[in-house]
């Protein structure tokens, strides 16, 4: 029996013999049988009754000697059904592969009045129904797995004497994931995209503990509202200013309250800045003309990005017209970009064409009706005017949307006389006229310098905001709203914002001006990101370690192993 074991003091001690914490003592000079074999026991109320090596592995027999006490009633029983071996893949000795053989009976239950007739030994502190591995091998294989991931996992094992494959890891990982059982009270609830700017997903994070507590499979109002319903405990949500999951929290957890996050707040601010800074570089020929009172909210709306737009583009044309200059002035590209600032590509480009190239456009993806505009246009010139009737037509073709969106771009069609293919709005790139008077700073780089309190301000960028003030009209202003709106975020005293409010209001400038109209929609969220100390910065980061996860996986992850690898590992 164990006498035959090849066992001496001068066996080393491994890493996962220490874990399993027992070799040390084999390792030792041993004086007889009765003191090794509990050293090879998987626990508790397992017998063990030989050891042999061969084929490469040690295989351990055992026997289950747990007191048989029927699991339903509680009644002993000492009536044998039948009896029959387990074999459990146990912690490896020096890295060769341990299989432990158990014996365990099933025995009947002499409880006349109890529903179970028949029972097997309870061993679930060493080894579950139907496992294939004990416990203790489980619980490593889920470290590791957590941490590694599948395949890193399965080889990892393999060298250590746990062979195993990845899918029975990633199952076992999966199997495990389970947020926990406290009662949630304050969540912040963000996207994350399984496919850039295409697909995406719902993350949910408990900001109490700091854990993420679940993840979702897309980005819909009804399964958050869903799932906050099943937690009916939620006082307070944190979420970015994306009208769903505002929806969604009105829906699922209409008592809590809800805070908008204050990082969207800044950046929002900031894009307004840079649209209303786009303005300057707007040409002098060009219609639009600054302050002209626009007729109704939706024309002023198309003007604005108009005026946008042609900011943007002028911007470009004159980075274009540098690098050109620099160009023929004899610099390198690392000299012009270096110079210029733009990236390397961009650069690498410009010199080698004559005209600024076009931005491509995205074309509309295969949910968007305005793919399929074409096609529609002719169903519809030919007499096909019923909605139903387009849909079945326009899903032949790969329309992958909703009936409503179809609609909406045939209510389109329905209010005008005019031929339905209208294309769709393009800006006007081709007749920008010459530019002038452009600022030295782009509108971007400008927004980003107008929102930078003056302590954070390089020397070279405090320059830069005194010579902006100076030469861009209305600069001074909209930066002496952006350090109070700063201000007020931290302050924790929302009673400010309505001042604030006010004051952005009457500037009279349209970027700003939207943006104070955008955060009365919803208000109510952004007093509470300023009064509530909640944000949805750790979320932003859990992001991040979600995208990190997801690469490592090389995107092939579905829902249930991000979710297993996100929620923090119970073992
Ligand atoms: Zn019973």
């Amino acid at each position: 029996m164990l006498g035959a074991l090849p066992l001496n003091g001068s066996v080393a001690v491994s890493v996962l013999a220490i874990w399993r914490g027992c070799f040390r003592r084999i390792s030792a000079p041993t004086s007889g049988r009765m003191e090794i074999k509990p050293r090879w026991e998987p626990g508790p109320g397992i017998l063990v009754t030989n050891a042999t090596i061969g084929q490469g592995r040690w295989t351990v027999q055992a026997k289950a000697t747990v007191e048989a006490k029927c699991p339903s009633c509680g009644a002993g029983s000492t009536r044998r059904h039948s009896a029959y071996v387990r074999r459990l893949q146990d912690l490896p000795v020096q890295a060769t592969p341990v299989e432990l053989h158990v014996g365990v009976t099933r025995w009947r239950c002499c409880n006349k009045l109890c529903p179970r007739q028949t029972f097997v030994d309870r061993t679930d502190h060493v080894f579950l129904p139907h496992a294939r591995q004990t416990c203790r091998v489980a619980e490593l294989a889920r470290s590791i797995g957590y941490v590694a991931g599948g395949r890193p996992t399965e080889r990892l094992m393999r060298r250590l004497g746990l062979p195993q494959g990845d899918d029975r890891i990633l199952r076992n990982l999966k199997r495990h994931a389970a947020s926990s059982n406290k009662p949630l009270r304050v969540v912040g609830i963000d996207d994350w995209s399984w496919l850039k700017g295409s697909r995406f997903g719902t993350i949910i994070v408990d900001l109490e503990r700091r854990e993420v507590v679940d993840v979702l499979h897309d980005r819909s109002a009804t399964s958050v509202a869903a799932w906050l319903e099943r937690h009916p405990t939620i006082e307070i949500v944190s979420r970015d200013r994306c009208g769903l999951y505002a929806q969604a929290a009105r829906q699922g957890a209409a008592s809590a309250r809800q805070v908008a996050d204050r990082f969207h707040l800044i950046q929002n601010l900031r894009l307004a800045i840079e649209q209303q800074l786009s303005y300057n570089y707007r040409s002098v020929g060009s219609a639009h003309t600054l302050g002209a009172p626009p007729q109704d909210e939706r024309s002023a709306l198309r003007e604005h990005r108009q005026m946008v737009r042609i900011g943007r583009r002028s911007v470009r044309l004159e980075q274009f017209r540098k690098v050109k200059a620099l160009h023929q002035s004899g610099l390198n590209l690392s000299r012009i970009v270096d110079e210029t600032g733009l990236g390397w590509r961009t650069v690498a480009t410009w010199v080698t064409v004559d005209v600024l190239p076009e931005r491509r456009l995205m074309d509309p993806r295969s949910t968007n009706p305005a793919r399929f505009q074409d096609f529609l246009a002719r169903l519809w010139d030919a007499g096909c005017k019923n909605g139903r009737k387009l849909l079945i037509e326009v899903r032949k073709q790969g329309y992958t949307g909703s009936f409503s969106h179809l609609e909406r771009l045939l209510s389109k069609w329905r209010h005008t006389t005019s031929t339905p293919a209208a294309p769709v709005e393009k800006p006007d790139t081709h007749h920008v006229p010459a530019v002038t008077a452009i600022p030295s700073v782009p509108p971007i780089a400008a927004s980003i310098l107008c929102m930078k309190p003056r302590a954070q301000l390089t020397q070279r960028e405090a320059a830069k905001v005194d010579s902006l003030k100076e030469s861009l009209p209305n600069f001074a202003v909209m930066r002496r709203l952006a350090m109070r709106f700063r201000g007020i975020l931290r302050g924790h005293d929302a009673t400010k914002l309505d001042g604030w409010l006010k004051d952005a209001r009457e500037t009279g400038l349209y970027g700003i001006r939207r943006f104070v109209h955008i955060l009365q929609r919803d208000i109510d969220a952004v007093r509470n990101a300023v009064s509530e100390t909640w944000s949805n910065g750790q979320t932003e980061g859990q992001i991040n370690r979600l995208k990190t996860l997801k690469r490592s996986m090389y995107g092939r992850a579905g829902t249930e192993l991000l979710r297993a690898r996100m929620l923090p590992l119970r073992v």
